[in-house]
This record gives structure tokens, sequence and C-alpha cells, in this order.
């Protein structure tokens, strides 16, 4: 089926969000794809990348393009839209009572590094973050900041390791105390937003 892809210039990404799927850890990424056309009936995925539990990376909408990850959010330091963002998913996300839980496995996690430090390097600009933090919500299930802050990656221009994204790329906020509700974060202990 031809999909209605609305474009997403390389230079107007300015934030890289990260998601679950909160859905069962077996899940691929055929049944995402299903859910977002078939059930929701969107037109897109929600997510650009999904990163299954076996570490597993699937494409779901190509670069270049939009997909349906965030509504659109305004706070004082951020406007956020799928018309300036990136959206990646960890598949996973809750317990077998379907309550929210951070199961990823480890090399779930290390492939979900893997896919960021490639967009950290395509879009130079571009600020990370976790849903929870501009809407209220659950996902990604962590504290995208403080991850943000100690995961080692490679920086693709140099190539070097590097342990810890640096603290401008990280958005701070956390509009809807998410955040400190469930991990004790203090956004007025920030030394900016
Ligand atoms: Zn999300």
């Amino acid at each position: 089926m031809a999909r209605k892809y609305r474009p997403l210039p390389d230079e107007m990404v300015e934030y890289i969000v990260i998601h679950t799927s909160a859905s069962p850890q077996k899940y691929t990424w055929e049944w995402l794809l299903h859910y977002f056309i078939n059930i929701l009936n969107w037109s897109v995925a929600g997510y650009h990348v999904v990163v299954e539990e076996t570490g597993l990376v699937k494409r779901l909408v190509p670069h270049g393009k939009q997909s349906n990850g965030v509504k659109a959010f305004r706070a004082k330091d951020i406007f956020i839209s799928n018309r300036n963002a990136i959206h990646i998913c960890w598949e996973g996300g809750i317990d077998e009572n379907g309550q929210p839980t951070d199961n990823r496995t480890e090399i779930q996690e290390r492939e979900l590094i893997r896919v960021l430090e490639w967009y950290l390097w395509k879009y130079p600009n571009a600020k990370v973050l976790g849903h929870n933090q501009v809407d209220l919500k659950n996902c990604p299930c962590f504290n995208v900041i403080e991850w943000a802050r100690q995961i080692e990656y490679t920086d693709l221009n140099t190539n070097t390791r590097i342990v810890g994204i640096p603290e401008w790329r990280i958005y701070k906020g956390d509009n809807f105390k998410v955040l400190e509700y469930h991990f004790g974060y203090d956004s007025t202990k920030q030394a900016s937003a």
C-alpha cells in the first residue's frame, strides 16, 4: 500500500525522541507496523526506527519523511511536533500484567544506542529527550536525561568512544512531572532547560 509521507528535511530536525512501543517484548516490528496502519488507521508508523528485544533494528519510515510519534507540544523552552522530530522506539515496555516497565535487553540497549549515535551524527544540532518529557506518558519508561549522560557511544565524526552525550544536546524539561514522579528527577537543579 502506498503511504502518504510528509517530508522531513534534515535541516528541520531539532529533536530525537526515545519511545517504547508499550507492547509485549515478543512482538515484532511487523506487528507494530500492522498496529499503526491497520488498527489505528494512521497513514504512517509512529516511529522512524524500532529496536526489537533481539537487537534487530528496523526502519518503519523512510529517511527524510515524518513519522507520527508526538502530539505537538509547546512550552517556554520547546516546540516539538512530528515536523521537527525523529522518533526511535524500543520494543517492549510492559510487564505480563500490562504495567509499564523498563525491560530492555542488553543487546536491545546496545542497538538503541547505536541508532541514536547515527542520528546524533546525522543531525548535529538535534537534542535528545524522552517522550515523557513532552507528554503525560510513561514512555519510554526510563529517565532519558540521566541515561543520555552516562551511555557510551561513538562520535561518528571523530570515530572516538565517548561517555555521555554533551549536556547541550540533552533536553532537560520535565513538562508533565513524569520524571519527577517516577524517578525523583528535580528539574530545578538543572543548569539549563
Ligand atoms: Zn512514546
